[in-house]
């Protein structure tokens, strides 16, 4: 809330007058330029970036999971 107000102060010039205001908009989540605020992205090689990213996100939890299996299999066989 503070901040907020400070920074609606900070755009008020010395004689009164209002700075430009920031239009709405967002940032790419690859890269952090400013984009459309329907945007997620600033490119097609952003998307894809983030796409291929996040398909190897899963790749660790696969591993996991197989691991888990192979062990709960293991002590079962074990016993
Ligand atoms: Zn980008």
């Amino acid at each position: 809330m503070v901040s907020i107000r400070s920074k609606v102060i900070n755009s008020i010039k010395k004689d009164g007058s209002v700075m430009v205001k920031v239009t709405p908009h967002k940032h790419c989540i690859v890269c952090g330029k400013a984009v459309e605020p329907e945007e997620v992205f600033c490119s097609e090689e952003c998307k894809q970036k983030y796409e291929s990213a996040r398909k190897r996100q899963w790749i660790p939890f696969v591993i996991f999971f197989v691991l888990m299996i192979i062990l709960i299999a293991y002590s079962f066989m074990a016993v």
